[in-house]
This record gives structure tokens, C-alpha cells and sequence, in this order.
């Protein structure tokens, strides 16, 4: 029988948080079953980080970008060192850029930032993974999705919605947009609320699974440190809440990975 890996996709095992047992983190991801995860960056210097860790292990790859609430320390020749990274064999996304909210100011640079990732997507023929975060009173979804509907992207430049924590009308929208929709550990919280009712609402074959380790730990891990062997505890919660065993959503989402990442290659 042939065995269907996991894969975590979106994790930050370059960050410092790793710097002490990075090694037993990444054999634990193995023994775990996780072929591999998708390293993603949050800054430029992080984006070279990134790819450096992608080189050393098989089966992981990486994105080059720069977070929201990290664009105002970019510096102009930050444009070029993730354009030159952007071409590396190991990168297969732009991200995680977008929007978020969560703290007062800088609205405006941040949709300004958006566009030039998407002119970068585009000049690379990547897929975006969007960090998507709102305040209480602005709704980062909407936005960005009434961008990307005037603004759609071209040919099969798709996209994840990553930690997606909208409503199910509006994961239906990325949907028809053909971007993925990132399940992360929140669906395993007593509160994960309407995240629920979007795993139910929305075929396994727009869902991924992701840890966004060091951060977002599962439960029973909730609070600690996360790391990409968990994503397991994803993908069991949503085989629960879809009604199918966890191979079935590793297998899914395994492909669907796939299919994101080939269709860039074709
Ligand atoms: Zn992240």
C-alpha cells in the first residue's frame, strides 16, 4: 500500500523559538509522518532563512515575503534580495503577506504592500499565502477579497487563505476565487466557533492543513510551544467534523497541496 505523507503547510521552523532542539523537532515531524512543510517567511532576512532551511531538508519547502506588521522595517533593497530568493529552486509561494488589522495605523501601506506582492507573485508565477487579520471594526476579509475580485489573479496563480478564521460565506468566496482555505490547531479549541461550520460547509478539496508552528498549538497543546508533528491533531479534528478518517484527509490535502504547488509548474 502506499503510504500518503502529511504535510504541514505553513510553519516557521527557522524561527529563533527552534534555535535550541531544532533537530529533534524535525525528527519528530518524520516519526510523525510529516513528509515535509512549507516554511514560511515573515521578513526579508527571514525569507533567505527560509530558504536555507528548505535547502537542508528534503521534502520541505519555503516562501519568500514579508509579513504585514513587518513591512514598515523594510528597507528598499529588501524588493531585491526577495526577488533574487524568489527564484530558488526550494521557493514555491509568496508569503505570508496581506493584511492585519489587529494593531492601530499603517492600513494604507499595507494594501499599497499588497499590490507589490502581487506584482511579485506574478513576475515568479507563484501562488500567495495571505495573513489575513481583523480588527473590530475593519474586516481584512472583505477587503481582500473585493481586491481579488477586481483584481483577479492570472491564470492558475492561486493561492491559501492561511489560519482562516472568516465566515463560511466568505471561505466560500475565496473558494470561486481558487484560493485554498489554511485549517489550523484553532479548529481544535472549545472556541473555534464558526471555523467549525466552515469545515463542514467547504469540500476537503479546497482545505489544507497547517500548524503555523511555533504558534497556534493544537490541543492538547494548546499554550505551548506548536510544532509541524502536531498537525495531525488538524487533520483528526477535521476527519471528525467532515466524517471521514484522518487518511482520507491526509490524502486530500496531501493532494491538494500538490495540486497547488504543480499547477505553478506547468
Ligand atoms: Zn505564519
Amino acid at each position: 500500500m502506499v503510504k500518503i505523507p502529511m504535510f504541514d503547510s505553513h510553519a516557521h521552523v527557522a524561527s529563533g523559538q527552534f534555535d535550541l532542539d531544532r533537530p529533534a523537532v524535525i525528527e519528530r515531524a518524520r516519526v510523525a509522518g510529516v513528509d515535509g512543510w512549507l516554511e514560511v517567511a515573515s521578513t526579508a532576512a527571514g525569507s533567505r532563512r527560509a530558504v536555507e532551511l528548505a535547502e537542508q531538508l528534503e521534502g520541505t519547502l519555503a516562501t519568500v515575503g514579508v509579513h504585514p506588521e513587518e513591512i514598515n522595517a523594510m528597507q528598499e533593497e529588501d524588493w531585491q534580495l526577495l526577488d533574487e530568493l524568489a527564484g530558488s529552486e526550494k521557493v514555491v509561494a509568496i508569503g505570508e503577506v496581506g493584511l492585519d488589522f489587529h494593531r492601530e495605523g499603517t492600513y494604507e501601506k499595507q494594501i499599497e504592500y499588497v499590490k507589490k506582492f502581487v506584482d511579485l507573485a506574478i513576475k515568479h508565477n507563484k501562488p500567495i499565502i495571505w495573513h489575513i487579520r481583523s480588527s473590530q471594526q475593519l474586516d481584512a476579509n472583505e477587503l481582500l477579497l473585493d481586491y481579488l475580485r477586481h483584481c483577479p489573479l492570472p491564470g492558475r496563480l492561486r493561492g491559501i487563505a492561511h489560519t482562516f478564521s472568516g465566515t463560511v460565506e466568505q471561505a466560500q468566496r475565496y473558494v470561486e476565487l481558487g484560493m485554498y482555505l489554511g485549517i489550523s490547531g484553532v479548529v481544535t479549541f472549545k472556541n473555534a466557533g464558526v471555523l467549525l461550520d466552515v469545515v463542514k460547509a467547504i469540500d476537503l478539496e479546497y482545505l489544507l492543513i497547517e500548524t503555523d508552528s511555533p504558534y497556534l498549538a493544537p490541543d492538547p497543546y494548546r499554550g505551548q510551544r506548536n510544532e509541524p508533528a502536531y498537525v495531525r491533531f488538524v487533520a483528526q479534528k477535521v476527519a471528525q467534523l467532515k466524517e471521514v478518517t484522518i487518511k482520507e484527509v491526509e490524502k486530500v490535502t496531501y493532494c491538494n497541496w500538490q495540486k497547488l504547488i504543480v499547477s505553478q509548474k506547468v
